[in-house]
This record gives C-alpha cells, sequence and structure tokens, in this order.
C-alpha cells in the first residue's frame, strides 16, 4: 500500500509518499510560502531530478492540490491515479493526554485534536488544516494521525509533573509531555534491532540533536523520561532555543528591555540557544566553521551546547539506574563527530569508550563505541516519515 505521508506547519507542508510494504520512498518534496507571495512547490520522484513549480498557493488546499498533481504527473508522477495513495499519515505535534498512540482520524478524534491546540498554538491549528485539505481531496482515502508526543506518553508522574500548584496540572494539564516521540522510538528500536537484543531489555538514551533538539531515557521500550517538556522549549539548548533557564530570568530581561512575555518568549524561542550565544549562527556547520576560525563565541557556543547533554545523559542513566546504549540522532547526531566525541569523553564513568576513527565516519547507521565498551554507542539515522507510514499502514490495513 502506498502511504502519503505528511508534515503540515502554518506556511509549509512536507510529503513523502512511501510504498509500506517495500518501505521505500517514491517521491518526496515540500510546498514553501503558503499564504505568502513567492510559493512554490519542490517535488522529487525517487531517482529523478529535483522540479520547482513556482504558482500562487493561497491555501493549504491549493498546495495539497498541486502535490497531488505532480504525483499522477504523466512524466514525472510515480502512481497512474490517486486511487493508488491507501492512506494518508499525518504528523500531529501535540496529542496532550488524549492520545497515547497513533489513531485513525474521525470527525472526533479532530475534534479532540483541537482540544489540544491551545497546548501548541504555533503547530496543531496547522495539522489540522492539513487534515482538512487532504479529506477535501480525498474524503474517501483513510488518515491517520501520528502524534509526537504519544511515545512519552508512558513516563511516570514523578517524571512529568512540574514543581507548581498541581491545580494547573488539574485544570490546565501543565505538565512535562515530550516531543520528537515518533525519532526516539524509532531510533530506539533500531538499536536494539542493530545490537540484536530484545527490545524490552534494553536501556537506551536517545540523543535526537537538530535544530530542535531533545533527549530520551527508554526502559524496556518506553519512554520514562525525556529533556522537553509542555512545549519544545525546555531541556539542551538548540539552535535557537534556550533550552532549560531560571525561569525568573523572564521577569528580569522584560523589565531591563521593557518587553512584553509574548516579546521575551520569541526571544527564548527564537533568538536564544548557540545562536543567541555565538551571537551569528544556528547552524553547526557554520558554527564549526566559525569555531576552526577561532570565533571564542562560536567555540562557546558549542562547549554550552555539548556540556547540557553531557548533564542530560547523566541525569537518565541516573534516572533507569544504568544505561545499555547511547545513540545519536538527526542532523548534528549523525553528522557532528566533534560534538559526539566530546560527549562520549566524559562518559568514560559510565563505561563508554568510543573508536574515534569510526567516529569520524558518516553511515546512516554506525556503532562507534569499541567492541569492549561496557555501553554501546551508535549512530542512526531517524526516519520520521517512514515510522509514521508504519504506524498508519498498522492501523488502516
Ligand atoms: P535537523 O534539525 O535535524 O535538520 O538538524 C539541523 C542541524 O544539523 C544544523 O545545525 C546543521 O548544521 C546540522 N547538519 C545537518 N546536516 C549536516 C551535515 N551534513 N554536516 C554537518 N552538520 C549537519
Amino acid at each position: 500500500m502506498n502511504i502519503l505521508v505528511i508534515n503540515c506547519g502554518s506556511s509549509s507542508l512536507k510529503f513523502q509518499l512511501i510504498d509500506s510494504v517495500a518501505e521505500e520512498v517514491l517521491a518526496k518534496g515540500l510546498c514553501e510560502r503558503i499564504g505568502i507571495e513567492g510559493s512554490r512547490l519542490v517535488y522529487q520522484p525517487e531517482g529523478g531530478e529535483k522540479e520547482i513549480t513556482e504558482e500562487p498557493m493561497p491555501t493549504h488546499s491549493k498546495a495539497v492540490g498541486m502535490v497531488l498533481d505532480a504525483l499522477i504527473n504523466e512524466k514525472t508522477g510515480v502512481i497512474g491515479s490517486l486511487d493508488e495513495v491507501g492512506a494518508v499519515g499525518h504528523r500531529i505535534v501535540h496529542g496532550g493526554e488524549k492520545f497515547a498512540s497513533s489513531t485513525v482520524i474521525t470527525d472526533e478524534v479532530i475534534k479532540a485534536i483541537e482540544e489540544c491546540n491551545d497546548l501548541a498554538p504555533l503547530h496543531n491549528p496547522a495539522n489540522l488544516i492539513g487534515i482538512e485539505a487532504c479529506k477535501e481531496h480525498m474524503p474517501n482515502t483513510p488518515m491517520v494521525g501520528v502524534f509526537d508526543t504519544a511515545f512519552h506518553q508512558t513516563m511516570p508522574e514523578e517524571a512529568y509533573i512540574y514543581g507548581l500548584p498541581y491545580e494547573y496540572y488539574e485544570k490546565y494539564k501543565v505538565r512535562r509531555y515530550g516531543f520528537h516521540g515518533t525519532s526516539h522510538s524509532y531510533v530506539s528500536k533500531r538499536v536494539a534491532e542493530i545490537l540484536n537484543q530484545p527490545y524490552e531489555s534494553q536501556k537506551t538514551i536517545v540523543c535526537h540533536i537538530g535544530n530542535g533538539a531533545s533527549i530520551c531515557a527508554v526502559n524496556g521500550g518506553k519512554s520514562v523520561d525525556t529533556s522537553m517538556g509542555l512545549t519544545p522549549l525546555e531541556g539542551l539548548i538548540m539552535g535557537t532555543r534556550s533550552g532549560d533557564i531560571d525561569p525568573a530570568i523572564m521577569e528580569f530581561i522584560a523589565n531591563k528591555e521593557n518587553m512584553s512575555v509574548a516579546e521575551v518568549m520569541n526571544v527564548l524561542n527564537k533568538k536564544s540557544g548557540v545562536y543567541g550565544i555565538s551571537g551569528t549562527t544556528s547552524d553547526f556547520r557554520d558554527l564549526m566553521e566559525a569555531k576552526e576560525k577561532g570565533d571564542k563565541r562560536a567555540e562557546l557556543a558549542l562547549h554550552v551546547f555539548i556540556y547540557r547533554i553531557i548533564k542530560y545523559v547523566g541525569a537518565y542513566a541516573a534516572a533507569m539506574n544504568g544505561v545499555d546504549n547511547i545513540v545519536f540522532t538527526a542532523g548534528i547526531g549523525e553528522n557532528n563527530a566533534y560534538v559526539r566525541e566530546k560527549v562520549c569523553e566524559s562518559l568514560t564513568y559510565l563505561g563508554v569508550s568510543i573508536d574515534k576513527d569510526q567516529n569520524e565516519k558518516r553511515e546512516d547507521e554506525m556503532i562507534i563505541s569499541k567492541d569492549d565498551s561496557k555501553v554501546k554507542v551508535l549512530v542512526v539515522a531517524t526516519n520520521e516519515e517512514l515510522k509514521i507510514a508504519r504506524e498508519t499502514l498498522a492501523l488502516v490495513k
């Protein structure tokens, strides 16, 4: 069955058409600047050239229409008709406490997702728009929602309750949820498969470090703690997000800089992290280059970023009373050998010993620890789209 995987943002829409039996991508791409001037579709059939179509996309419905037209296009399309799309899998950012697993999308499910909107006001409404747009074009095709938060619903209370008045949890569901669940779940499972160990027996720490970054403690296949919280702002230092800070800083900066709460939030989300510290970039390629050239602020940003990861890994090894595997994934985790080496250098107390030559390689899946390392260290390329396609197939089969 072919499954169309959709990741819909407020002005963008990423897609992949996946043959879920062969687990092969047939075509992928994205619509950019939806509802804004200069919109375009980037479409790439597997093994073919990238095609860019610049055309106004005033709505997401128009964007989905263009994607579907591209998929069935006589010349560059990969399927004969839309009947060959067996199901659509949607990435949904926030499922609150309502969704502990993926689910077939019905009218009730749409209502329940809407009820989570105030927990993710930037993301969930956009995800819902994507669902509606697909419904318009393919009213009879089953659709499935796969939630970023669902994998973490197994966290115990002590990991998800904040030290706040309990009534905020009761009234508003203010608690830690965690994100990147699809990635943490996919990658931790792959680790068990690669090492030929039962998933249920393994204690694995997943370091999903990309522009957004989070760490997850997976014990016996279940998320028991993760570094993001009510929103993706908590935890690690990220490309432009601050991660953990003393909350009193908000009032302090608001007073000093004469800012509103919304303005301070904007700083914490978009102008902090390694971008804020370096003062120049949120991109680790640029950051590494600047460090090589002797830029001290870039070097500091890199080391603050690395130090926070080291602390979280230590905390999660403690939370699980041990760790069997540590795995790096996402843009930085998969590509940046320096970050991996520096993190692992500070984990020798856990029994981590990495093979520096192996760590320098670039492979989608590799073990970078030495054979006698007590804790195995791996790099596994994440594949959230494949995971969404698998979950969708399982539910609509
Ligand atoms: P992500 O959000 O997972 O796409 O990760 C984005 C981050 O990964 C950026 O900081 C990039 O600089 C970094 N990154 C992505 N690809 C590479 C690469 N090939 N080499 C080095 N860094 C990379």
